[in-house]
């Protein structure tokens, strides 16, 4: 057994290309050489209509119909003699098919030599039938590009005769037409060594295009199953810290009401940021695992919008106070009390817009706006703003903070910290509810985030998640995470 993880020899993966390639050039001379047999029986009758070749060589042409006729019902039974399509004799398979078609260019060039043999270069016949090996063998070419030997044999077979029974009619005219000839079939022959490369390579490169595709796909089915694994696990693993996790913070609160010195007391208050800051980054690493791994569905309740901005504004009202900054959180009063949807994750996107937003603003307001932009009896839509007067965002990070792990760098983004996880959530969170998060920044000036989200009016059906959610990964207050 070969090893799996070794790949094939070049020899075992030549071989296998080598018969598609064949394959294929064959099923492409057997789709012409159908249509041919059907033009050649065409033109037998067009030259009947035209010409008087039933009169003047009627035993030549019945032999040149009749022939056609057996070889057009043969080369239909040889195509499709099975009901899978594949060849129906057992000798060699290619043969057949060839044999028929080297035949029919031999009729033609049979029957045009007996028309050039018994006519005078000026009668009728003679210019249809000159014309109709002109005919027959440029669609030889056309038919058989993928075989060049039975392409020239094609070539001499409708033209060498007639090009000889010319130049035994003697005249000028006829050995002109005669040298016409030969020359035309030498062209073709050039021509057709060229074209047949051209084809081949073609094929070869079509191949190889079909099988790098093929490749590509694969690459991209394994990526995302291994993206897929990668989320379960962090999703399971994150779940798992969680649980020690909230027992140190417990534990360190416990303690923290006990009798200690101030020293204790500081070591403990420092154990406690880092274990909350630890925590809210196991709960993003935990959402984004669920959103990539599909596993996250919204809840739809009632609830009210101004205790969600509510909770945003108390959340960084500390903050916002100590560092001197304005922390203006507004409501349209034309929104509907209760809406319907899913508060706990619109909550998180607020908190953690706003969240960025009085960590990257050093002087100047944060605002936090919910405005009414349109209601009907079944919903309301909302637009929500955050804009604040901070450090900005240069335009070519902009559509980069988006994706996980993504920070801009800077002094004030390294000294406030971070995860660079909060955006890429927030972003997911607002695509599942059917919206998506637009930014407009300039450094130095400050950054406007906006989403718009159109949520049912009143209380209809409760539907829970399939996964019961995790307390959602909100912003931390800059102080907790410098
Ligand atoms: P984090 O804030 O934890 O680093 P985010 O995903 O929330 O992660 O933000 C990604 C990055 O986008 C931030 O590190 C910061 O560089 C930039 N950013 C986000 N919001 C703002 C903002 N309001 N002003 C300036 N930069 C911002």
């Amino acid at each position: 057994m070969r090893d799996v993880a070794s790949p094939p020899k070049t020899v075992e993966r030549l071989i296998p290309a080598q018969r598609e390639l064949q394959r294929r050039a064959d099923e492409h001379l057997a789709d012409r050489g159908r249509t041919a047999v059907l033009a050649q029986l065409l033109l037998v009758v067009i030259l009947d209509a035209g010409g008087s070749f039933r009169h003047t060589v009627p035993v030549a042409f019945t032999c040149l119909t009749a022939s056609l006729i057996i070889l057009a019902v043969t080369r239909f039974w040889i195509l499709t003699g099975s009901s899978d399509g594949r060849w129906r004799l057992q000798w060699d398979p290619h043969f057949p098919l060839r044999l028929n078609i080297g035949a029919a260019a031999l009729s033609w060039g049979i029957f045009a030599t007996v028309v050039v043999s018994s006519h005078p270069v000026s009668h009728g016949n003679y210019h249809l039938a000159i014309i109709a090996i002109f005919a027959v063998s440029s669609g030889a070419i056309a038919t058989t590009i993928a075989d060049l030997h039975l392409l020239s044999f094609n070539l001499c077979a409708c033209a060498l005769p007639v090009a000889a029974g010319t130049f035994r009619n003697g005249g000028a005219e006829s050995t002109i037409l005669g040298f016409g000839i030969v020359c035309f079939m030498l062209f073709g022959l050039i021509q057709a060594r060229s074209l047949n490369r051209s084809y081949w390579s073609g094929l070869k490169d079509n191949l190889l295009l079909q099988s790098k595709m093929c490749e590509l796909e694969q690459a991209r089915a394994a990526a995302e199953h291994a993206n897929q694994a990668k989320s379960e696990f962090l999703a399971n693993i994150s779940h798992e810290l969680r649980t020690p996790m909230n027992g140190v913070l417990g534990m360190t609160a416990l303690t923290l009401e006990t009798d200690l010195s101030a020293e204790q007391r500081d070591y403990l208050d420092l154990a406690q940021s880092s274990a909350q800051t630890l925590l809210v980054l196991l709960n993003q690493i935990l959402d984004l695992s669920r959103i990539e791994a599909g596993h996250l569905d919204l809840v739809s309740e009632p609830f009210e919008l101004q205790t969600v901005l509510d909770h945003v504004r108390i959340a960084f009202l500390p903050e916002v106070q100590r560092r001197g900054l304005d922390l203006d959180v507004s409501v349209d009063p034309a929104i509907p009390a209760r809406l319907t949807g899913d508060a706990i994750r619109l909550r998180q996107v607020l908190l953690n817009l706003a969240g960025n937003a009085v960590k990257f603003t050093e002087v100047g307001r944060v605002c936090v706006d919910a405005r009414l932009q349109h209601l009907d009896a079944a919903s309301a839509t909302l637009q929500f703003t955050i804009s604040d007067t901070g450090i900005g965002i240069p335009a070519d990070k902009q559509r980069l903070i988006f994706d996980s792990f993504v920070q801009v760098d800077g002094s004030l983004r390294r000294r406030r910290g971070g995860t660079g996880l909060g955006l890429a959530i927030s972003s997911r969170l607002v695509e599942i509810m059917g919206s998506a998060i637009a930014v407009t920044s300039s450094p130095g000036i400050g950054s406007t985030f906006r989403f718009a989200l159109t949520l049912p009016v009143g209380q209809p059906d409760v539907r829970y998640s399939r996964v019961p959610l995790a307390a959602p990964a909100e912003a931390v207050p800059a102080a907790n995470a410098a």
